[in-house]
């Protein structure tokens, strides 16, 4: 019908037409025909005669169709893929490009074929026009390499592969673009997190050693300032040596916090109540310039599971060095608030303590380096360095985390997130203390592998009326302990000993029913004991006074 139809629209003298048509034989099998058509008219232009001739072109259609089809499939394979194909002119010209290329960045398939790959990049990509050109001379992969992508809305890290091929009869080159931003972000947490940990471990030993110094010097200072007449001027140099020790041992108290956080006992804390008075301690150390925000929940207390006096140093730090950060003045923004992630449940709850500063902000490269100990911007006299690395220090033993958000003259956001931490059913009640009774004349047994710890400790104590019995390590101390187990009213014991531990001494001496009260010693900060136990405790750590020591015996017995 259509063919009849088609013959009769042909006007006289008309052109050839040519249309490829879909027929079927009599046997019901399919056929497409390619058919020429005109007609002939006589001198009065009526059509005489219409000639056709039609080929047989069903071979041609199936073959256009399946390549129609591997096209669209190729494409498909493409599009589906996770990285960028670009398809590139030797000068860097875009050629062809697949849709997650379009996606990586940022742009229309249209506005990306035709432009340079030096436009998507702020910088200019002139490592990857060299690459260009080497892997057209060398007509063999390039090694991936890396491209740091500064586009127009973000900049990102890509990873590159390049190979000659030819398409559409010339030499091009595809290359391959991966996203590994991710990746790096990895790898640099990774990095920075080893660097911290070695400092941790330096740090810590550093410390531990340099107390066992100071504690001898402090003393030795002590001891002289006992029997030097006050008001001399060698009374007012021990004083001096005294006054010195107490800021060096501020300074190994703030490392051994930085490298392994704290033996404090944690127990839930109220956050709420330290921030409030810590912002109370604050307001007089900021200048009139600096106006302080609270964002605080009034209705409801977030708890931490950790220690009072250390999550206020948190605060403190944060907040002084906001301060250092606007010496013209500015606004301190302290935030508290519970922050759920996920799908609810007690994991993804955490409480958020935010300090903000509209100050000056700071670049990458110091913000990567802030919680560094002794690491400071500031004068000699004004900063120490230490302040981030102590907050770096207790957010980790509190298994928290802390992020800087900060950019130069655009001031700087620290958030510290802590675990979520319900509040405890006994809020606020005291603890109960027992009666006072004289220590003169009571017995102690003392050891201590540091010769001089010891014997400043024993000269201290026997000074004060006690009667001490010492023993340079665990063996030896457990043997004076078997010649007379009564013997002894109080345990004193360091927790670094040769041959047997402080504990392990102590728990052989707990077995066999000694029950006396004992103070731990450590220069480690790591270490925790259980205080809940029935028998007495306590955790005495390096340096120390020999008034702490004496008002602690006096206190435990
Ligand atoms: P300090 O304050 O003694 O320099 P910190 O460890 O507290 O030591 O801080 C280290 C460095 O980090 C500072 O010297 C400063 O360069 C940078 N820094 C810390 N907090 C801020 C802030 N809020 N704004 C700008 N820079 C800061
Ligand atoms: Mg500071």
């Amino acid at each position: 019908a259509r063919l009849r139809e088609r013959l009769a629209s042909l006007g006289a003298g008309s052109p050839v037409v040519r249309q490829e048509h879909r027929m079927v034989r009599s046997d019901g099998s399919e056929i497409w025909v390619s058919w020429a058509e005109r007609s002939l008219s006589s001198v009065s232009g009526a059509v005489v005669e219409i000639q056709a001739i039609g080929l047989d072109t069903t071979e041609n259609v199936h073959a256009r169709e399946a390549l129609r089809r591997s096209e669209a499939r190729f494409r498909t394979i493409v599009n589906s893929v996770n990285e960028g194909i670009l398809v590139l002119d030797p000068d860097g010209t875009v050629y062809d490009v697949n849709d997650r290329a379009c996606e990586l960045f940022d742009r229309e398939h249209a506005a990306m074929v035709g432009a340079s790959i030096g436009s998507f990049d702020r910088a200019g990509a002139e490592g990857v026009l060299v690459a260009l050109r080497d892997v057209r001379e060398e007509r063999g992969p390039v090694k991936p390499f890396a491209w740091d992508v500064r586009g127009e809305r973000r900049r990102w890290h890509a990873e590159v592969e390049l190979r000659a091929v030819d398409v559409d009869r010339r030499v091009r080159v595809v290359a391959v673009v991966r996203d590994v931003t991710y990746r790096i972000r990895l790898e640099e947490q990774l990095q920075q997190s080893q660097k911290m940990e070695a400092m941790g471990t330096l740090a810590t030993g550093v410390a531990h050693d340099f107390n066992n110094v100071l504690t001898a010097i402090v003393g030795h200072a002590e001891i002289a300032r006992a029997e030097v007449p006050s008001g001399t001027p060698a009374a007012r140099s021990i004083e001096g040596v005294l006054s010195a020790c107490d800021q060096a041992a501020g300074v190994t108290r703030s490392l051994l916090t930085f490298g392994r956080g704290t033996a404090a006992r944690p127990t839930p804390t109220d956050l709420t109540a330290v921030v409030g008075s810590t912002i109370d301690l604050l307001r007089p150390l900021l200048p009139d310039a600096i106006e302080v925000a609270c964002e605080i929940p009034v209705a409801r207390r977030l708890w931490v599971h950790g220690d009072g006096s250390q999550l206020q140093q948190v605060l403190l730090n944060l907040a002084l060095n906001g301060r250092d950060a606007m010496p013209d003045g500015g606004r301190l923004t302290v935030a508290l608030r519970e922050e759920r992630t996920g799908d609810g449940g007690e994991d993804a709850r955490q409480t958020v303590l935010q300090v903000a500063d509209s100050g000056s902000g700071m670049s990458d490269e110091v913000r990567s380096r802030v919680m560094e100990p002794f690491f400071t911007t500031k004068p000699r006299e004004r900063g120490t360095g230490l302040g981030m690395s102590v907050v770096h220090g207790i957010v980790t033993a509190h298994r928290g985390t802390i992020r800087i958000d900060s950019r130069p003259g655009h001031g700087t956001c620290v958030s510290v997130r802590f675990p979520y931490c319900a509040a405890p059913p006994d809020a606020g009640r005291p603890e109960p203390r027992g009666a006072r009774r004289s220590i003169d004349g009571a017995r102690i047994l003392l050891v201590e592998d540091n010769d001089q710890v010891r014997d400043l400790l024993d000269h201290a104590l026997t000074d004060r009326g006690l009667a001490v019995t010492s023993a340079r390590d665990g063996v030896d101390a457990l043997e004076h302990y078997r010649d007379g187990p009564d013997g002894f009213d109080l345990l004193v014991f360091d927790v670094d000993l040769p041959r047997m531990s402080g504990t392990a001494c102590l728990a052989e001496i707990r077995k066999s029913g000694g029950r006396q009260p004992a103070i731990l010693i450590s220069g480690n900060p790591d270490i925790t004991i259980d205080e809940d136990g029935p028998d007495v405790v306590r955790l005495l750590s390096k340096p120390f006074r020999m008034d702490e020591v004496a008002a602690l015996i006096e206190e435990l017995l």
